[in-house]
């Protein structure tokens, strides 16, 4: 007799093919007290701006309180739609609030783009490795993932390039085009070009998720690939440049395309939080606000990542590892031959300190050696405490 407790022949393939409990588990044990995580990808939380959230707050009650708390269209709240097509304005092609639709974090923006595009075997392309997010996602949509290897220049578009041309036909193009989570690649200008051009020849979207833009140390964001080619999806979430809290993002395409994506997104959950895209919308729109933010957030990081580049070199010499241009991450190689991250991600959490084996990232490259670690959460004199712990936990696994 089947157990009537036993859920789990009910849950759905869909469900099952996304699941990965391989960082849960990790994740989890890093808000244990204690533990000093080098594990998230979550946003160091100093740099909210608390003062003017709640400014924005206090100016959305007294002006369009009742409008901020009442149902919204799905596309989103007309202003926030039109700060987002301004932002987006800024690095991509002029365009307009018909162009966007505001999505419940850039998360919601995958999977938006999962279930209107991908049937049961249809081929996705990305970076192997990749932002497992979007791995899961298009895994639980029925996807055959492609994985395209890539470097410091980001996706070697010339390897696409041959399976394409070997008659391999994708319907989507997944890349992340600055400061790639896990790898912090940058997709180079040509390599961009390249992608827009085969995207033209073999009739693929794009879909560039790019929430590390504004993250750049040096402050230079590239154009976005939708200056080169329509057929781009851009997802623009706001979680690391404002907070990841009000679950706010935006997705331009071509309009054609937002309504198809706002048509799923009327059955998934209606519409994106109404208050939260009000006062972001006042954020953003509050004059001298963002551009003195996103230079104090970009000093704020390039700081950690310097120091952190310094601790790990002195504290951690079998790692290896190059300086971060932007974003959070740094993706390490273990230089050891034995080397194996996942054993010594368990080890590290008994010393203390949690990080991210690589294997979980990746498609079909080896992650084995791999070790993704974030500068975000820690301040100098914790990072060397985690980088001590990190040695020790090293040296119990691999040295002994
Ligand atoms: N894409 C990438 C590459 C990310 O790193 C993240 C967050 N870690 C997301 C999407 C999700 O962003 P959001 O908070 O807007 O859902």
């Amino acid at each position: 007799m089947p157990d009537p407790r036993d859920f789990t022949p009910l849950i759905s393939q869909r469900t099952r093919r996304g699941a990965s409990d391989a960082i849960r588990d990790i994740l989890a044990a890093a808000a244990s007290p204690g533990v000093l995580s080098l594990a998230g990808g979550l946003p160091a939380a100093e740099t909210f701006p608390r003062a003017a959230v709640r400014d924005a707050v206090d100016r959305t009650l007294s002006h369009s309180g009742t409008a901020a708390l009442q149902y919204a269209p799905t596309e989103g709240v007309g202003r926030m739609r039109e700060c987002a097509a301004e932002l987006a304005g800024r690095s991509g092609a002029p365009t307009t609030a018909a162009n966007v639709l505001i999505t419940s974090g850039s998360q919601q923006g995958l999977s938006l783009v999962a279930g209107a595009f991908i049937e049961e075997d249809d081929v996705v392309a990305l970076d192997d490795p990749s932002y497992l997010g979007a791995v899961q996602t298009f895994r639980a949509a029925g996807a055959r993932l492609l994985p395209v290897p890539c470097d410091r220049d980001g996706m070697d578009t010339d390897v696409l390039e041959a399976r394409l041309a070997a008659g391999v036909r994708c319907k989507l193009v997944y890349v992340v085009p600055h400061f790639h989570n896990p790898t912090g690649a940058m997709l180079s200008p040509a390599r961009r070009r390249h992608l827009a051009d085969l995207a033209d020849r073999y009739g693929f979207l794009i879909v560039e998720d790019d929430p590390y833009a504004d993250l750049a140390f040096d402050g230079i964001r590239h154009p976005s690939l939708e200056l080169s080619h329509a057929g781009v999806i851009r997802l623009m979430s706001l979680s690391k440049t404002l907070c990841p809290g009000f679950r706010v993002a935006a997705l331009v395409a071509p309009a054609r395309l937002t309504a198809v994506l706002a048509g799923a997104k009327q059955h998934t959950d209606l519409q994106t939080n109404t208050f939260g895209q009000h006062v972001v919308a006042e954020l953003l729109g509050t004059p001298g606000f963002l551009a003195p933010h996103l230079a104090g957030l970009r000093s704020f990081y390039r700081d950690r990542a310097n120091r952190f580049a310094e601790v790990l070199a002195e504290r951690t010499p079998w790692l290896e590892f190059e300086k971060p241009r932007g974003g959070l991450f740094v993706w390490c190689a273990l230089a050891a031959p034995n080397a194996d991250s996942a054993r010594l991600a368990r080890a590290a959490l008994d010393a203390g300190v949690a990080v991210v084996p690589g294997a979980p990232f990746c498609v079909e490259s080896d992650g084995t050696r791999r070790l993704r670690l974030s500068y975000a959460a820690l301040t100098a004199e914790r990072m060397r405490d985690a980088a001590g712990r990190l040695d020790i936990a090293y040296a119990r696994t691999h040295l002994v």
